[in-house]
């Protein structure tokens, strides 16, 4: 099922997620459907809140050509970032068609909880890492734009709304 995206500026992206306590039934759908939310966005991640659920999962794939490596994180953590860092244009599908260079940490390693309840660990690289960094930053209620100088961010906020508003009203 594919769900709506929620478009900034909206209250639940700027909260901080709740943990999620059990791998239900429920929970696994939801990480069906927001990968397949994300894959036909098309985006290379995805959030719960994005979609209105406030809990701390996230779905991503990086691969742009060949096959799917979809990824599905509950509950996960950075555990260690390089001091190198990198910089990659960012976008986000709550802030459709706008982009804005930002500096991450080039290596992260991230700790989660996979579909089968097992913890997993592992370092990430490239455009990965910068996707991986900009989920978590959902369940903690941060933007990309967040990031940004205040004017820019302004901006954005104001091209994003009138977005919104647009496609409210078709
Ligand atoms: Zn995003």
């Amino acid at each position: 099922m594919i769900l709506p995206i929620l478009i900034h500026p909206d209250p639940r992206l700027k909260k901080t997620c709740d943990a999620v306590a059990d791998l239900s039934d429920d929970r696994l759908a939801l990480a069906k459907d927001m990968l397949a939310t994300m894959y036909d966005a098309p985006g290379v991640g995805l959030a719960a809140p994005q979609v209105g659920v406030l809990e701390r999962l996230i779905v991503l794939d990086c691969v742009k050509d060949g096959d799917p490596e979809p990824l599905v994180m509950f509950n996960p953590e950075i555990l260690a970032s390089s001091d190198e860092t990198n910089v990659y244009e960012e976008g986000c599908l709550s802030i459709p068609e706008q982009f804005a260079e930002v500096t991450r940490p080039k290596e992260v390693r991230v700790g989660w909880i996979d579909e089968k309840g097992n913890p997993q660990e592992k370092d990430f690289d490239g455009l990965w890492a910068t996707c991986v960094q900009h989920e978590i930053d959902h369940l903690n209620g941060k933007l990309f734009i967040d990031y940004l100088g205040p004017m820019k961010r302004q901006m954005m906020t104001r091209k994003s709304q009138k977005l919104k508003r647009e496609r409210a009203r078709v």
